[in-house]
């Protein structure tokens, strides 16, 4: 089933026509628990990965023993998900509750000393026939997206350690079968769960506090009190919430920064967005027209159960060299 985001409650750019030259094309990625293959663009599903090529490591000294055994928080998903599908009586079973409950935070891997190579977890894989606004890397059609298990990196400690690799996927003649994953994640909501894609062009607009003073104050003034039942900039106008590449990011925590490349000092561009929501109260009006019967379901808005940093990430390239070092944006 596609996914369709209902259009804009009031068109923004005839009201204020200078918006027009700063739209920015946007693919809603609209990530559902499925069970996509490595031929398929998923989040949390198989890569098409070449036999021959390491798999991503994350060697930064961290602490990597202390946390949930990966089986235990994809087991613990597993059981759910089954327990909810149940009829007549949905939910799980006194046994069931008893098997997740020892599924517990410990020190499950104490002979992994604090730089010890161990698997990135599989992300996301995005084929561009499916998001053909990736931006160009020669021959390659296939970006696939790492993260660790551990927030514990960068000059704060908490930050997260992101890797990408660009595939060209015919010459991907003997992938690997056997994916690895690491033994333990400090985080169980690093963890992705399976989902296929349902992927939608829309347009964005710049987030409301980096555009020019004088538009912030006239939008300001034109769309009345938050508290009213009219759109709002920020929430219905600007920007989309939920998995997507390209667009905008909203600056909603911090406010806006200057997002600059540590190479070559160019603007870093949104690349791919993972958020925990894909629509909450105040964003309501960007749910699918296909969601809206069941939009308060448990997970409707949240299939991956995948929460990383604040609650919402993005990573951001070099437009003139996807290959210089990323940015990394959590709001
Ligand atoms: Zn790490
Ligand atoms: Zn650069």
């Amino acid at each position: 089933m596609p996914r369709t985001t209902p259009p804009r409650p009031v068109d923004v750019e005839a009201a204020f026509p200078e918006l027009s030259g700063l739209r920015r094309g946007a693919t809603r990625l609209h990530p559902r628990r499925g069970t996509p293959t490595a031929q398929d663009s998923s989040v949390g599903g198989p890569l098409l990965w070449p036999r021959a090529e390491p798999w991503p490591v994350c060697t930064i000294p961290h602490k990597r023993g202390s946390g949930y055994r990966y089986t235990d928080v994809t087991r613990k998903r597993e059981i759910l998900a089954a327990a909810g599908r149940r009829e007549p009586n949905p939910g799980p079973t006194a046994e069931e509750i008893e098997i997740i409950d020892g599924f517990k935070r410990g020190r499950h891997a104490p002979h992994l000393a604090d730089t010890d190579p161990i698997p990135m977890l599989a992300v996301a894989q995005l084929y561009r026939r499916d998001v053909p606004d990736l931006p160009w890397t020669g021959d390659d059609d296939l970006l696939q997206v790492f993260w660790c298990g551990f927030e514990r990196h960068g000059d704060t400690r908490h930050d997260l350690h992101v890797q990408l690799r660009w595939h060209r996927s015919p010459d991907i003649a003997t992938p690997l079968t056997e994916q690895p994953a690491p033994e333990v994640v400090g985080r169980e909501e690093l963890v992705p769960n399976p989902c296929v894609l349902h992927p939608e062009e829309i347009v964005e607009h710049p987030y409301l506090e980096t555009l020019s003073p004088d538009l912030q104050a006239r939008i300001d003034a034109w769309e009345g009190p938050e508290d009213d039942d009219g759109p709002q900039y920020i929430y219905d106008l600007s920007t989309a919430p939920g998995w997507k590449t390209g667009g905008y990011i909203a600056w909603n925590l911090t406010g806006p920064r200057p997002l600059v490349c540590a190479d070559c000092s160019a603007e870093l561009d949104p690349l791919l967005t993972a958020d925990q929501c894909e629509w909450d109260p105040s964003t309501t009006s960007w749910v699918p027209f296909e969601d809206q019967p069941d939009s308060d379901a448990l997970w409707a808005n949240g299939p991956t159960e995948v929460s990383p940093g604040r609650g919402r990430l993005t990573i951001a390239v070099c437009p003139r060299d996807p290959h210089h070092p990323l940015g990394l944006v959590t709001q």
